[in-house]
Parts: C-alpha cells; structure tokens; sequence
C-alpha cells in the first residue's frame, strides 16, 4: 500500500500458524514517540505488525510473514497465543491510562484500507478481527470502548452489534459464560469476559454484570454464526 513508512522493530520471530485473524490495539502511551520507542526495543519485547499515528500515517515494523509479538498470553476460539496466527496493529492513543480519547478521523481512514486489504488477502472472516481486550480480557482493555467498531461492521470487517429481534433466553450466569465461551472468550475470568464482551457489543454500559441486554445480544451473535451469516 502507498504511504507505509517502514520502521522496522527487532521483536519478531517465525509463524508456524496461517495467518487468520486481526488484533487490534491502542498503544497505551503518553506520545507516539515513546509507544514507537517502545515498540523497537530488543528489551521490551513487544512489537506490533502496524501501527496507525494520530495523523492517520501507517508504520510497518513487522513484516506479515513473521510473529510480532503484540497479544502475549492469549485465546481466542480454541487457539491459545494468537500472535502465531494474526496480524497486530497498534493504534496510536493515550488509553485508559493517560487520557483514553476518540481515535481520530484521519486513524480510521487509514485502518479501513490497510484491514480490508489484510482480510482480503487470508480470508479472515469477520469474526475474527477482534480487540486486544477480546484474545486477553483479564489483562487489556484496548482498543476500548470509543473504537468505532460499526465503522468496520458497515465495511464486513468485523461482527456488527445486532439490534433487532433481541430476545433475551434467560440463561443462568453459568450459561452465559458457556455462550460467550462458544462465542470465543476465555471466559475463567468471569467478570472481565463479560465486560470484554460488553467494551465490543454494549458499550455504553461496562458493569462486567450479565443482564438481559447482554444474553440477547450474545444469544443473537450465535444464532447469525449458526445460519451462517456471520463466521
Ligand atoms: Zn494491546
């Protein structure tokens, strides 16, 4: 793609998994400097595949074909450690930390066409491109809950929020762990898998307490994946 600067990280090493998923993240830090700085540090450890600059300029550190090391202890939909399998992309934001803000204009225009052409490119289905906060809820809480997820939904780059013919199934608490467990969390941290799903499906309330709201929506999100609308 036209404009990608590269800025190679040393914090990489081999895939021995196809690549079939997408993790987004915000980078969490004061500044872009410091998040970059971080990011090429053979003594940090981490690296991402992209990251997007509040300015809307994409960085690539890591090439596609290796293993950036951006989700660490991580699960999603039976595979343990998703970094073997999926492209990281850091979205520049202070996070929770430092004063979480909108992501800007000029940061989604430029993520819509770098994810679309990586889904396209291995066939990710849409349920596969996914938070931070998704693979590893008891740890992250990025990209957070002002990431314009129907943005992606709009463009088939990601599940959207169902809203209509919500009907709530009245599972046990139990039950519902089983859903968002078949829906792909790990889910041995109760509270922060619901309130992981909640960030990515209900965001205006984040209680980590299952309602009605909540079994609905998980109880619709099944049901498309069953009758094969969504994967
Ligand atoms: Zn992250």
């Amino acid at each position: 793609m036209d404009g990608i600067i590269d800025s190679p990280s040393p914090n990489y090493d081999a895939r021995d998994q196809a690549i079939s998923m997408v993790v987004l993240h915000y980078t969490g830090m004061r500044d872009a400097e410091s998040a970059i700085a971080r990011l090429r540090d053979p003594e940090a450890a981490v690296s991402c595949h992209y990251l997007i600059a509040e300015d809307g300029q994409i960085l690539r550190m890591v090439a596609e074909e290796n293993r950036a090391w951006h989700a660490g202890q991580s699960y999603w939909r039976g595979v343990s450690g998703v970094n073997a399998c999926s492209i990281g992309i850091e979205i520049v934001n202070p996070g929770h930390e430092f004063g979480y803000r909108p992501f800007t204009e000029e940061q989604m225009a430029a993520l819509m066409p770098l994810l679309s052409a990586i889904v396209i490119r291995y066939a990710i289905p849409p349920a596969n491109v996914v938070g931070h906060s998704d693979v590893a809820p008891a740890r992250k809480e990025d990209p957070g809950e002002l990431f314009d997820w129907a943005r992606l939904a709009k463009h088939r780059l990601a599940i959207a929020r169902p809203t209509r013919d919500l009907v709530d199934p009245h599972w046990t608490d139990g039950g519902c762990l089983l859903a968002l467990e078949r829906w792909g969390y790990d889910v041995r941290d109760a509270q922060k898998a619901v309130i992981a799903f909640q960030r990515r499906f209900r965001p205006e309330l984040l209680d980590g307490a299952i309602d009605g709201e909540c079994r609905a929506i998980l109880l619709q999100l099944l049901l498309d994946r069953e009758r094969g609308k969504s994967i």
